[in-house]
């Protein structure tokens, strides 16, 4: 597998995959690679006969009280993991590589970011439409794909290839989870022991709320007691838990197929965010 830190060096790959008639997959990351980046690299690899990895920790998307310091990196151990599943190619720029210094251009995105994350982290889906839509126009793949993990960074990334016209197809993939329900996440690396146990019960309310509402119970009241039961559980605080439409992101007042709930709660200093179609759950 080759590492590439330049764009020039990327197209130069990609224009002559093109000219083969290769098809080109793009799983963009951050790196420090767990089973959920390395479930949508399998699906890229079902779907095309290359597969682009990117890592880059986009400096654009963490607010200045964020954990860009501190986020892991162990590029050696990605690059093991990369090479083990068969990527085609790592693309691992640089900050200045990615951002010129008097770089003016942000990709903004006016709809689908009224709500969630956009509330909690203003600026933070600037930074991400800023680079996906780098990211896809300096690879130029046929696919790329991203976690429903995080729901509404897929749908504002759908949203601004449609927009933009970017002729790549934007694939969701579903959320890998740990054995407890909780979704596996490079943060969680930041979790103490006990705090890693609080953590399953997000999934744990999620499923329950969700299997509560599709039984036809108030949605308002349902979420309130979730909200209830994740502070009971020990979480520190809670920046949202709300039943929103899964395309356009409105919230719901009664049950709908197309309903999904939305979570983001604080275990100390740790945030973390997790969504779950909302049906019943009983077996
Ligand atoms: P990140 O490195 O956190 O920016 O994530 C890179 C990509 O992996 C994004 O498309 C995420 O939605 C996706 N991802 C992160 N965690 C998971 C997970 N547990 N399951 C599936 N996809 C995930």
């Amino acid at each position: 597998m080759e590492v590439l830190r330049t764009i020039a060096e990327l197209r130069q790959h990609t224009s002559r995959w093109h000219v083969e008639g290769q098809t080109i997959g793009l799983v963009p990351t951050m790196g420090a690679l767990h089973d959920g980046h390395l479930s949508l690299i399998k699906i890229a690899q079902q779907k095309c006969n290359r597969v682009i990895a990117t890592i880059f920790v986009n400096p654009r998307q963490f607010l200045p009280d964020e954990d860009f310091e501190e986020y892991p990196r162990d590029e050696d151990r990605d690059i093991k993991k990369l090479v083990e599943m068969g990527v085609d190619l790592l693309f691992a720029p640089n900050a200045s590589e990615m951002y010129q210094p008097d770089a003016s251009t942000t990709v903004v995105i006016s709809k689908l970011t009224d709500c969630l994350c956009a509330t909690s982290r203003p600026g933070f889906f600037d930074g991400v439409g800023t680079v996906v839509t780098k990211l896809l126009i300096q690879a130029l793949p046929d696919i790329a794909i991203f976690g429903e993990k995080d729901y509404q960074q897929l749908l504002i990334i759908k949203r601004l290839a449609r927009d933009l016209d970017i002729p790549a197809q934007i694939i969701g993939a579903p959320t890998i989870r740990e054995a407890d329900g909780l979704a596996v996440s490079s943060r969680n690396v930041y979790l103490s022991q006990n705090n890693r146990e609080t953590a399953s019960n997000v999934f744990k309310i999620l499923k329950k709320t969700a299997t509560t509402i599709a039984l036809g119970n108030d949605i308002l009241v349902a979420c309130e007691e979730a909200r209830s039961e994740l502070i009971f559980a020990g979480f520190s605080g809670i920046d949202y838990f709300e039943a929103r439409h899964s395309k356009t992101l409105e919230l719901i007042e009664k049950f709908e197929t197309s309903g999904r709930l939305f979570a983001a709660v604080w275990l100390g200093s740790t945030r973390l965010i997790d969504n779950l179609e909302i049906k019943d759950y009983t077996d």
